[in-house]
């Protein structure tokens, strides 16, 4: 009989209210408006406190936090700055043990190159990166001695691997974010604690929807993604589910897209490929191929097992994890 992986475990979501991501994006666009929306660890948290996980909802806004709470009232909420080491070790101890972590909390701020402030890429790396490291030590610290194994998503971005307009900080944040991913993968894998980022492309809440809902501004970004289309809170959070769950138990270390866009890494490695190698991923043409997601797994795997066997890289496709 199947058992409820989830049941009576305690999860961990940081950034479980909402808000600054997509509201930054819609002052660059000068936008002003009122939106509701579920941000993406709010929707996180819910969906594991229904599956049957105690779940603690770490967030800076006490309002957000409330919110949070009157939708689920079994949901425990932690009002913390991520950003201070020593208070967010303080806040997590009383929480312990705490198997499943999903490090989801962020935020944008986006400036030209030359523009960039000192402040912001402290603040940026402290909330993005530090937090992390901060947050999983103490978590990750009392799993080892109670001998319990754990799960631990980082959520990342397309961003890692990509180059965006006035994203030179949050960019570099989250190609840290991997790193720091593989890094505490092959530190943390012989005590049974796997770790894994997802890597989303644009999400589209509410605030996404303002934001890129113009057909003409969307049209670039999307003739990208070869689903033509913009991903959704849930197409974010199931993926987070399973890479938590025990259904994932023996992928750690891994930066899963969520999608692959086409001047992503491993695309452009699709036009490097041999002919061979390409019809492996094209049946007519090159365009069907990148339009195509059967295709496109097809490739991903194929390219992953060609590095691989090579023994070029590791499980995450950027870097050996030996
Ligand atoms: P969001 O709605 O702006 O939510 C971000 C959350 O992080 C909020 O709950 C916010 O807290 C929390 N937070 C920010 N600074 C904090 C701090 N110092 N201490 C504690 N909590 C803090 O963002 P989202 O769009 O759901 O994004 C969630 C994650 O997905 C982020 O890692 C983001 O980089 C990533 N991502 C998003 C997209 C996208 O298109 N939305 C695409 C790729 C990746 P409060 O609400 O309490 O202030």
């Amino acid at each position: 009989m199947d058992t409820n992986f989830f049941q009576g475990k305690t999860a961990c979501v940081t950034g479980a209210g909402r808000g600054s991501f997509f509201l930054i994006i819609i002052t660059l666009h000068e936008r002003s408006c009122c939106f509701e929306t579920l941000g993406i660890g709010q929707a996180l948290a819910l969906r594991l406190a229904k599956l049957g996980c105690k779940v603690i909802a770490i967030s800076k806004t006490e309002a957000h936090l409330k919110e949070l709470v009157s939708m689920d009232n079994t949901i425990r909420p932690v009002c913390v700055d991520l950003s201070d080491w020593a208070a967010t070790k303080n806040a997590i101890k009383e929480h312990l043990p705490i198997q499943l972590l999903v490090n989801n909390a962020a935020v944008a701020i986006l400036d030209p190159f030359l523009n960039i402030k000192l402040e912001d890429v402290d603040t940026l790396f402290n909330v993005n990166v530090r937090s992390i490291i901060c947050l999983s030590q103490e978590i990750v610290r009392d799993l080892i001695e109670r001998k319990l194994p754990g799960s631990i998503v980082n959520v990342s971005s397309q961003a890692s691997a990509a180059a965006l307009k006035d994203h030179t900080v949050y960019c570099a944040t989250k190609a840290s974010v991997d790193a720091v991913t593989r890094n505490m993968a092959l530190e943390l894998g012989p005590h049974q604690i796997r770790v894994n980022s997802v890597q989303p492309t644009v999400v589209l809440t509410d605030m996404g929807r303002i934001g890129w809902s113009d057909e003409k501004k969307a049209a670039g970004m999307l003739s990208k993604i070869p689903l033509n289309k913009f991903a959704e809170v849930d197409d974010v959070v199931e993926p987070i589910i399973f890479l938590l769950s025990d259904k994932s138990g023996m992928i750690n270390g891994v930066g899963l897209p969520i999608v692959i866009i086409s001047n992503h890494p491993l695309m452009d490695t699709a036009q490097n490929l041999s002919l061979d190698d390409q019809s492996l991923a094209a049946t007519d043409s090159d365009d069907n191929a990148l339009k195509s997601l059967e295709n496109i797994q097809q490739l991903y795997l194929h390219f992953l097992f060609k590095l691989r066997s090579e023994n070029i890289v590791g499980a995450s496709g950027t870097s050996t994890i030996d």
